[in-house]
């Protein structure tokens, strides 16, 4: 911990400009004692180099899952004002939306129990996990430009989703101002065999349970459909796969090109590479990012119409009668325009969260209908060994321009967990202690292993006490694809 650390109240940490030359904004990290002490020291530098990016309002943060990324931290955020500010690939993240979904089902755990291996399995298949893989959906490039324009309603059009599916994603499945013409042949190249795929490593589909000891808050837990003892629920986590990082090269390239030459903006780390959010660079990749950001919201929409097609299958029933409703989908890789409260003034911010979750509050508008009362549901992962979160945005959000952890957080590297596990063993243990997972690559496995993430207790602990979103239940893994 560098010793310009201060300590602001006992969750939140801050650096002051006078930590490193061209800063223009302290950088303020949520942790508990613990989570700080532990924290990567890549943080801290590179928090601090986004405290020097032109534009930045108030503080850069990071969340207490935070660790070292690519050019921003893991757990990153940055409000540009747009007028002045830039906009930065590294503080959104290569996997463009990646994101996280829960779906809801009526079944208890004892009912599905018997029926684990035959689900894991058929979902295994039906749900291609592991680089490179290809979906079931064949698309043309034209139709594929479509679905990055247009996302989960293109979902909906073509009979994978419910309309209501729509309602309970942020943004609705999808943001307005894609534009196709701004991607690259070689991205539409990647994507467009891709819908419907989990991709790899971290990128994970759980049969999860919420048991009644788990419950934080009943009376959130109901409003957000958690109404049976034992209920079975699935996670999913993935992004917008080969397409989005595709995007996400072209535009650093582009940026670096003309960052220093025509913008004259320097930076601390090439990592950040950026250009004015108003200028025709910042513009175009705008537009391609929103079309990153909806071909995966499409490619979560298509996951779970299989996960439906399973379930139904398995059971013998419709999914609607097992009650396979969504309880809410959200982004933790975007750059969004939203308007916030600064200072007492209301004010457009272009919002960079890069593994870092929406979190809005209760009345809000922005979020369904079904939520203005309760806040909106907050979905972030743990580990597949220990255990996940749904939590609420809450009021004190609007420190952070609504925001909060995205997950647990690595603590080792996916080369050092490699060395200390072993993918078949892993799968072994886990078996024996009631969790079935099916992976692409076990190299992978070892690299998820819950040894390799923080506490996802002690984090979700951090985001409440820091009033950043508050827990609702603590999800615990059943089955498992892992990518
Ligand atoms: P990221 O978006 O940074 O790749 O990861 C999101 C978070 O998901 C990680 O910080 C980790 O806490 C969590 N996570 C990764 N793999 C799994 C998994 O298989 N199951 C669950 N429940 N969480 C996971
Ligand atoms: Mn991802
Ligand atoms: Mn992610």
């Amino acid at each position: 911990v560098p010793s310009a650390l201060k300590r602001i109240t006992d969750t939140t940490w801050e650096l002051p400009v006078s930590y490193k030359p061209g800063m223009l904004v302290p950088a303020r990290i949520f942790a508990t004692e613990k989570l700080i002490t532990a924290m990567d020291a890549g943080v801290f530098d590179q928090v601090s180099n986004v405290a020097c990016l032109p534009g930045i309002q108030k503080y850069a943060f990071c969340m207490p899952d935070g660790h070292w990324g690519y050019g921003f931290p893991i757990g990153g955020l940055a409000a540009m004002d747009p007028e002045t500010g830039v906009i930065s690939p590294g503080g959104i993240g290569f996997d463009i939306n990646c994101g996280m979904r829960l779906v809801l089902t009526n079944l208890t755990e004892d009912e599905v129990k018997p029926r684990l291996r035959e689900l894991v399995d058929a979902l295994f298949y039906r749900v291609p996990a592991g680089v490179g893989s290809h979906g079931f959906v064949s698309l043309s490039h034209d139709e594929f430009c479509t679905v990055a324009e247009q996302g989960s309603r293109w979902c909906l059009k073509r009979g994978f989703a419910w309309p209501e599916d729509l309602e309970m994603t942020e943004e609705g499945g999808c943001f307005q101002g894609a534009d196709a013409s701004k991607i690259s042949h070689k991205a539409i190249d990647r994507g467009y065999n891709q819908i419907g795929t989990l991709g790899s490593g971290n990128h994970y589909l759980e049969i999860q349970v919420a048991r009644p000891e788990n419950i934080y808050n009943e009376e959130l837990a109901r409003a957000f459909g958690i109404t049976i003892p034992n209920q079975v629920v699935i996670m999913f986590h993935c992004g917008s796969r080969g397409f989005g990082h595709q995007v996400a090269t072209d535009y650093l390239q582009l940026f670096l090109s003309v960052m220093e030459r025509k913008y004259g903006i320097t930076v601390n780390d090439r990592e950040l590479a950026c250009a004015p959010f108003r200028s025709q660079e910042g513009q175009d990749y705008f537009a391609a990012m929103k079309c990153a950001v909806n071909m995966a919201f499409a490619n979560r929409q298509v996951i779970l119409h299989r996960i439906r097609e399973v379930f139904s299958d398995i059971f013998g029933r419709d999914p609607a009668d097992l009650g396979m409703e969504m309880v809410y989908d959200v982004a933790h890789n975007t750059a969004k325009l939203e308007t916030h409260v600064v200072d007492g003034r209301k004010r457009a911010l272009l919002v960079h969260r890069k593994g870092a979750t929406r979190a809005f509050g209760p009345g809000m508008e922005g979020i369904p209908e079904r939520y203005r009362e309760t806040g909106q549901p907050v979905i972030i992962g743990g580990s597949m060994e220990t255990g996940s979160y749904l939590l609420a945005g809450e009021p004190g959000g609007s420190e952070t321009f609504f925001t909060t952890a995205h997950g647990s957080g690595r603590t080792m590297s996916r080369h050092q967990a490699k060395k200390m596990v072993r993918g078949q063993k892993l799968q072994r243990d886990m078996e024996e202690r009631g969790i079935y997972v099916r992976t692409a690559s076990w190299g992978g496995l070892a690299e998820e292993s819950g040894r390799a993430y923080k506490d996802i207790d002690d984090v979700a602990e951090a985001t409440e006490r820091a009033h950043l979103s508050r827990r609702v239940v603590r999800l615990l893994p059943i089955g498992n694809v892992k990518g």
